[in-house]
């Protein structure tokens, strides 16, 4: 299917068969025309995005909409063709599924690097699940549709994963000082790690439910050589050794009780299943008919675009990547920082090895060095 292929719009509805969906576009490819007065059937726990030029601009809750130009706010406010009925609007639309998205996996596909203060540089793995909800569709849309150009649930997914990773070797470099410390500093470690990957994913429009690490896992080298005696040059102090130990034993007595390291491949692994991060999943908050605003904390309805008491908008469409302040869908500079609105967040170029890091990385992936 070539980039002229134009779809005409005219009813527009998605039903995820599989549960799984996090986001769908409608066409699923090539650019769409929608027809002047088409029908958007939003189901319950959706929201429906419309997408004009390259932005998300509006979403329309649970329903059936008549989309004409009077319908949708904010878009008559940005359009600059007419639109009527012999010209259809070149736009799309995304669906966007709202419930909580449970025991999704996240895990290292290449091992990080991690400087270890008495192993020297170790490559790790590590595995564990994270729950999440969208709650923000036109954020959500506009940042990893628009900005990252994550267009199918698989990669949205994907680059979520990546962001987990690129924190935890984060989270490594600055916490730990070896892997012999692992044991007492983990409970400390997953808490910290889901704390920081909380305000990462905000500014996706994501709420992060839930963030748990069921592994970390040195390479078999360093795993052979902690067990075998006769290679034990690397670690000088028997008490560290005895504790190393304890950690494995720990994971044997996971692995014997549970399923919980199935497929993981944690059979070598340092494994502490149970001390995970406790964030309570919510009642998605699309099921109560009133919300409380962010700024100003009075009662408003569910679908109030704008806050009746104080103005703070509450579809949020944009955010500033400086400060973090919600921005019009027609910002060009973000009014309390004055921050370009446009701009997109830079890769982290490590200026040891000259890998590529995800934005606002601290310790490179690769090198395990500070950047
Ligand atoms: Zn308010
Ligand atoms: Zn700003
Ligand atoms: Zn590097």
């Amino acid at each position: 299917m070539g980039v002229d292929n134009v779809i005409l719009l005219e009813n527009l509805e998605w039903f995820d068969e599989t549960g799984r969906e996090l986001l769908h576009r409608l066409p699923e490819h090539g650019s769409g025309e929608i027809k002047w007065g088409a029908q958007l059937t939003v189901r319950e726990s959706q929201a429906g995005v419309m997408y004009y030029k390259g932005r998300a601009c509006d979403a329309f809750g649970p329903g059936r909409h008549t989309l004409k130009t009077g319908n949708i706010p904010i878009l008559t406010k940005i359009l600059s063709a007419p639109w009527g009925l012999k010209s259809p609007l070149r736009a799309e639309v995304y669906f966007v599924n709202l419930k909580v998205f449970t025991d999704l996996k996240w895990g290292t596909r290449d091992p990080v690097a991690f400087r270890d203060a008495e192993l020297g540089m170790v490559r790790l793995r590590a595995h564990g699940v994270f729950n999440i909800r969208i709650v923000q569709p036109v954020l959500f849309i506009n940042t990893l549709a628009g900005t990252m150009g994550k267009y199918t649930s698989e990669q949205v997914e994907e680059y979520l994963k990546r962001v987990i990773v690129s924190r935890f070797n984060d989270y490594l470099g600055e916490k730990l000082r070896t892997l012999f410390d692992l044991p007492g500093h983990f409970d400390a470690l997953a808490l910290g790690l889901q704390q920081r990957l909380t305000k990462d994913f905000v500014r996706f429009g994501l709420a992060l439910d839930g963030l748990y690490i069921t592994s970390i896992t040195p390479p078999e080298e360093v795993q052979s050589a902690i067990d075998d005696r006769s290679r034990l040059s690397v670690i000088q102090d028997m008490d560290k050794f005895v504790r190393m130990k304890a950690a494995m034993a720990m994971e044997k007595a996971a692995t014997a009780g549970g399923e919980a390291g199935a497929g993981l491949g944690l059979g070598m692994g340092m494994m502490m299943p149970g001390m995970f991060g406790g964030l309570q999943t919510k009642t998605p908050a699309q099921e109560a008919e009133v919300v409380r605003c962010p700024e100003c904390d009075n009662t408003i309805p569910v679908d109030a675009r704008f806050c009746p008491y104080c103005s703070h908008q509450q579809v949020v469409v944009r955010k500033c990547i400086n400060c973090g302040k919600n921005l019009s869908a027609n910002a060009r500079f973000c009014p309390r920082c004055g921050h370009p609105a446009d701009e997109k967040p830079q890769i982290a170029v490590c200026p040891h090895c000259h890998a590529n890091n995800l934005p606002g990385a601290v310790f490179c992936n690769q090198c395990g060095r500070k950047i």
